[in-house]
């Protein structure tokens, strides 16, 4: 068998075709929405996120605006910068890059950012509205495997479901969208026993645990459908000769570059799975989008939505109960 190949890239760009008609529409209410990035420190992996973040504002006419305190930033400055972005209308949505530099404490700063305006759903409110099945803003990283579910019509309804990973960010609230979704769902953490036989019961399994190519091929039930959320920088030419033998143009590609990407599942896993995301180019590519997503969907709740102009911007995210 050889699975389907669920790219991220065509359902990104159907998203933002439908986002850029919600920003038209609040555009002619008078409404560009806005993302502020809060960058602390010198973190080069973080400088790329950030500019990769600002560049889709840019593609979609949204407003942007990039804060960089130095490194040596105290907790209550950036305390200080995020009440600020609270307070200022036109930012509808506060992203604070992780990691904060050390003696930061990124929780505190995390909690102070207005749940209203925290388009990454880490908020601890946005977290209960989520458990609760309210309308909420939610952790970009699992409503973008959803729309990958979604709009390539897996079956969620029934499915047994193992989420790899139980993160703030990632697993838990991809268990909650899945179990809202009516999936019957198994989180899995590194003191789970029985790993490989959790898995094989699975028709959908989300891996989340930054474990390079952990999942086995011989762990995939036939047919399943599988979500690679893992990255994984490889820089080790055994390891990369091991893992990409079938494919030639990847080992070629590690030859060139000296390093190559591998998420948490096996390359040979897509010779079982009945569909699969690859790595790049699966879910990495829905996680800006839906950070897109979540600015726009911040703007209709918090001022179209409290003027009364925009209609059903309050729906929830999960499927309703029947
Ligand atoms: P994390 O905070 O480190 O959490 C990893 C989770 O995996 C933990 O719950 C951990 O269990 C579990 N785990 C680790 N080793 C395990 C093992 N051997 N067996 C079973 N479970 C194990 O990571 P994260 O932030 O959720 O990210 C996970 C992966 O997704 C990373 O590779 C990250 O780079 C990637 N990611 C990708 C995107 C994207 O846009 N595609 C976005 C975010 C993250 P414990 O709780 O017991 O420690």
């Amino acid at each position: 068998m050889t699975a389907r190949i669920l790219h991220g890239g065509p359902i990104r760009d159907q998203i933002y075709a439908e986002l850029s008609q919600q920003i038209e529409q609040l555009r002619a209410l008078g409404i560009r929405p806005g993302l502020a990035a809060v960058l602390a420190g010198e973190n080069p992996a973080s400088k790329i996120y950030v500019q990769n973040k600002i560049a889709a504002c840019e593609k979609l006419g949204l407003g942007s605006w990039q804060l960089t305190p130095l490194d040596t930033v105290t907790t209550e400055e950036m305390l200080e910068l995020v009440a600020e972005l609270n307070r200022r209308e036109e930012v509808d949505g506060i992203l604070v890059q992780l990691p904060l530099p050390p003696q930061v404490d990124a929780k505190k700063v995390l909690e102070a950012v207005d749940p209203a305006k925290d388009v990454d759903g880490f908020h601890p409110a946005n977290l209960g509205h989520l458990v609760a099945g309210r309308p909420t803003l939610v952790a970009c990283t699992p409503l973008g495997v959803m729309e990958i579910l979604r709009r390539s019509r897996i079956p969620i309804e029934g499915a047994n479901a193992v989420v790899l990973g139980r993160s703030d960010i990632v697993g838990k609230p991809m268990a909650l969208l899945l179990m809202h979704a009516h999936a019957t769902v198994t989180i899995c953490h590194s003191k789970t026993k029985s790993l490989p036989d959790l898995v094989r019961r699975a028709d959908l399994v989300v891996a989340a645990m930054g474990r390079p190519a952990m999942v086995a091929p011989g762990w995939v039930r036939p047919g399943a459908t599988v979500i690679d959320v893992g990255i994984n920088r490889i820089t080790d030419a055994a390891e990369a000769g091991r893992l990409y033998a079938r494919f030639p143009a990847r080992l070629e590609e590690f030859r060139a570059k000296g390093s190559t990407l591998v998420g948490d599942v096996h390359p040979d896993a897509a010779a079982v799975a009945g569909a699969i995301t690859p790595v790049p180019g699966g879910v990495g590519p829905l996680t800006i989008a839906m950070l897109m997503s979540n600015t726009v969907k911040a703007a209709r709740m918090r001022r179209a939505a409290r003027a009364g102009q925009v209609q059903g911007a309050d729906r929830p995210v999960i499927a309703a109960k029947r």
